[in-house]
């Protein structure tokens, strides 16, 4: 499929909104309870072109500009959060460390498989006794044309639906720390994968959370992504992307908070007046406002940054700083959305939405893919790098 048109871009935008409030909002009743989505939530997806749409064309994809990808975004974040951690990695992080780094092999083979699911990949780097970095444990050893893997992973996403999982390694232990990590694209049913149990999350609830632990698992050298040692930097430009998808994530769901605050404000009378029209209910509403306006803009610099340059020099600081703000944009909303709404916000069947489950889902991106702590220290080092001066877009 060509380019959309303006129109028909925008009539997809509203089709995935609806999808998201409508048959989503409906099916997430249940996965609060059983933790997993059913068959009808994958096939909705596939149908409504989530797993096609970003794709690069040449492997399916509709050759959308980074603005409209993120805009898609953020019309399904309005639905349950799992979902959208489901389809926000399945944009962006499922595909793009093969696409930029595998060998023409591998991508041929695997690439076309991402359009309707049958390719499904988890991201699985954070470990329980080693870290999220350069200080990671699992080790690779390469023997004649494979590598065997020994080590633990944890809190890793989407391990009940993927058929590959991208895997950060040590392969050279003796190198400096910007050298010592490769990253592999194992089949799931590779001898010596094991999926292993973690309990309930607060939210997010069908996004399949698991650790995983690899026993002498042998892997050819063909799923070697890029170059032995080049396991941090596929990490760190993966996640520069992907960590806007988050902020674009936070935009969708604080823009759907402060709908439903205001409805509830104008509908909810004390003392004889909607508390619309108290001060002290306008200012919440004001702050909320002013918040999602300042991050929609810096995701939309952002689009327009990585539409120039993928590698540019400013994206992995301004990456850090949309999701930085992104974070503190959706606490501020979510604690002002509960506040307007007063008790009734706390329980689960609230008229207006689902302003407990928000509440909790928007959490999980507090952590995703890097704490704000994380985003503060990439940020300051590049600020220092920049001198403190960003460059700008007309
Ligand atoms: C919902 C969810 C989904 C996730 N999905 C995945 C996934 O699919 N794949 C994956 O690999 N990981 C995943 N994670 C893990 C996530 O990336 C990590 O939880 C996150 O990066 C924080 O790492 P940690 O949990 O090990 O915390 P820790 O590293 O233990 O950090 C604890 C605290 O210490 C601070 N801290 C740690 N190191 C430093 C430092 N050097 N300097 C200053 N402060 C520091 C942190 O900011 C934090 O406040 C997921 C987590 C969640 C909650």
């Amino acid at each position: 499929m060509s380019k959309l048109t303006k129109e028909e871009f925008e009539a997809y935008l509203k089709q995935i909104r609806e999808l998201a409030e409508g048959p989503f909002d409906a099916m997430q009743k249940d996965i609060e309870v059983t933790n997993k989505f059913p068959e009808e939530f994958y096939q909705l997806g596939i149908k409504n072109n989530l797993y096609r749409c970003s794709l690069p064309e040449e492997y399916g994809g509709w050759g959308l500009s980074e603005l409209e990808i993120l805009k898609i975004q953020e019309e399904f974040s309005r639905g349950p959060g799992g979902m959208r951690m489901h389809l926000h990695y399945a944009m962006d992080l499922n595909w793009r460390p093969l696409y930029d780094y595998g060998s023409e092999e591998l991508k041929a083979e695997l690439m076309p498989g991402f359009q309707d699911r049958s390719v499904f990949t988890c991201w699985a780097v954070t470990e329980e006794k080693g870290g999220t970095g350069a200080d990671i444990q699992t080790r690779a050893v390469k023997d004649g044309d494979d590598y065997i893997i020994n080590g633990e992973k944890f809190l890793i996403s989407h391990t009940d639906c993927c058929n590959y999982a991208y895997i950060t390694c040590v392969t050279n232990p003796d190198a400096d720390k910007d050298h010592r990590l490769s990253t592999f694209m194992v089949p799931c049913d590779t001898p010596g994968y094991e999926v292993t149990p973690m309990p309930h999350m607060m939210g997010c609830r069908g996004s399949g959370h698991t650790g995983l632990k690899f026993t002498n698992m042998r892997v050819n050298k063909k799923y070697l992504l890029g170059k032995e040692g080049q396991g941090l930097e596929i990490a760190i430009h993966s996640l520069s992307v992907s960590r806007v998808h988050i902020a674009a994530s936070n935009l969708g769901m604080a823009q759907r908070m402060l709908e439903m605050s205001l409805k509830r404000a104008h509908d909810r009378v004390t003392f004889g007046k909607p508390i619309i029209e108290r001060q002290a209910i306008r200012m919440k509403l004001a702050d909320m406002a002013t918040h999602i306006h300042a991050l929609r803009t810096m995701v939309y610099d952002f689009a327009k940054d990585y539409e120039k340059d993928p590698k540019g020099e400013y994206i992995e600081e301004k990456a850090a700083m949309c999701k930085l703000f992104s974070i503190n944009t959706v606490k501020l909303v979510s604690d002002e959305m509960l506040e307007i709404f007063g008790g009734i916000g706390y329980f689960e069947d609230c008229e207006y939405g689902p302003t407990e489950r928000l509440y909790r889902d928007c959490r999980a991106m507090f952590l995703e893919e890097g704490t704000p702590t994380v985003q503060r220290i990439t940020i300051s080092r590049q600020t220092i790098k920049h001198g403190g001066v960003l460059q700008y877009n007309d």
